[in-house]
């Protein structure tokens, strides 16, 4: 991994972006295996990098500084996170373990005092473990508005009743934000303000999880399928304002979206990488790859798509950063850069022959991991239409379409 000082960032992003390549490039890719295969050296060696990782300043870059972590900023974290995804094992050993770090940023910016206390805290310090539970079996997640768990106030409690799944994290989850509908239709049909995030411990009467869902043919993982039956909690559990559930979820994905694109950026960086160690040193019919033309096109298709979504998303960031509208360029990044990520890790697989869809790589992980991300966070489909939806909104207010900003 090679990262020069890029010349248009500050010293500062420029440092940690190279501490945190130092980190990732000499600790954590060397020891994969042995982090994998666990047991007591793995745990040894998990703690040291940590250790170093706080020494240095890098520990949880989504968070402030009074909460124990870097108070970096959108633009310095979207940067020092396509570092990070040069390994699947750096996050979590950075401090980022999703889904607790979206609930972190949403329990920080919509929580009370006392839920900051209870829930924020224990969930930083790593005493506890979250989850966060809004998509549905029988109603389509990539519409919000479907959502049918409902919540009904009796007393001084919240009352919920519905079914999820997908939750991620829920076996392991000490509490899950459920997304719940808490007020009804109005005439027009309008129900998309009328949603709640409710705080639900999972230990509560009638949170019942139903079963793991396999994901790619892995079973006993942590996606859940659950019955909220009757659950009963407090209304000082509801988190933020009745209503903002939709808000709160869309704040979440929003800058979310960035640093996910960021980290496709970084597997696709290192997906190259080990394509082109494949090809300066692979012979096949009397020569090197690297002299095949076909394969030269893989260097320079490749090259592109990273390049591309790369700068599609840093200028997503810098919208998001300098307060402009970036709806459309969300939905743009959400489409292209696993698509990109998709076309890149499948030509470094292909010139590995054998060894390319092995676990002796990560590149099998990344591929699945590419497919994935065109349906979390909201499918393709759903995202283009949101891009023409704006687009046309321009043109029919009289305006043209700015590429500039
Ligand atoms: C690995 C993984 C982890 C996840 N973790 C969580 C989690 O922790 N918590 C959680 O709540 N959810 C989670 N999800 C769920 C995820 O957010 C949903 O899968 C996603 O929002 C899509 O919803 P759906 O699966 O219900 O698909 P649906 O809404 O049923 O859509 C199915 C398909 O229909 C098509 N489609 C949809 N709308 C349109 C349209 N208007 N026009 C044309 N075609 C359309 C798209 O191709 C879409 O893929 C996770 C998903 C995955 C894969």
């Amino acid at each position: 991994m090679e990262i020069s000082p890029i010349p248009t960032l500050s010293k500062e992003i420029n440092k940690i972006r190279e501490n945190t390549a130092e980190i990732v490039a000499d600790k954590i890719i060397p020891n994969e295996s042995i982090i994998y295969e666990g047991g007591e050296s793995a745990k040894e060696l998990r703690e040291e990098i940590k250790k170093e990782v706080k020494d240095k300043k890098l520990w949880a870059p989504h968070l402030p500084e009074e909460y124990g972590g870097m108070g970096i900023g959108f633009m310095a974290h979207a940067y020092m996170n396509e570092i990070l995804a040069w390994s699947p094992l750096s996050n979590r050993l950075f401090g980022v373990i999703a889904p607790n770090s979206g609930n972190q940023k949403i329990l920080l910016k919509y929580g009370t005092d006392d839920q900051k206390k209870k829930w924020l805290e224990p969930l930083i310090s790593g005493e506890i473990e979250s989850a966060f539970s809004m998509t549905e079996p029988d109603n389509a997640g990539s519409d919000p508005r479907s959502i049918k768990t409902s919540a009904k106030k009796e007393g001084d409690e919240w009352v919920i009743n519905g079914h999820k799944v997908m939750t991620s994290n829920g076996i392991r989850a000490d509490f899950a934000i459920v997304m719940c509908r808490t007020e009804e239709e109005d005439d027009s049909g309008e129900v998309n303000s009328k949603m709640t995030q409710i705080i639900v411990p999972t230990d509560t009467k009638g949170f019942n999880i139903i079963r793991s869902v396999p994901i790619w043919g892995r079973t006993g993982g942590d996606h859940v399928e659950i019955k909220y039956e009757d659950v009963r909690v407090p209304i000082e559990n509801q988190l933020g304002a009745r209503g903002s559930g939709h808000a709160a979820a869309q704040d979440r994905l929003g800058a979310g979206r960035v640093f996910h694109c960021m980290n496709s950026i970084g597997q696709m960086w290192r997906a190259f990488d080990l394509m082109m160690q494949r090809t300066t040193t692979r012979e096949v019919h009397g020569g090197l790859l690297e002299s095949k033309q076909l394969i030269q096109g893989f260097i320079a298709d490749s090259y592109i798509d990273i390049q591309t979504a790369r700068l599609m998303t840093i200028h997503c960031a810098e919208v998001m950063d300098s307060e402009g509208d970036p709806r459309v360029d969300i939905s743009a990044i959400k489409i292209y850069v696993p698509a990109a990520m998709h076309r890149v890790v499948d030509r470094a697989i292909q010139v590995y022959g054998w060894k390319g869809v092995s676990s002796d790589l990560p590149l099998f992980g990344m591929y699945q991991g590419a497919r994935t991300l065109r349906l979390a966070d909201g499918p393709d489909e759903v995202h283009r239409i949101l891009i023409a939806k704006q687009i046309l909104r321009k043109y029919k207010e009289g305006h043209s379409w700015d590429f500039g900003i």
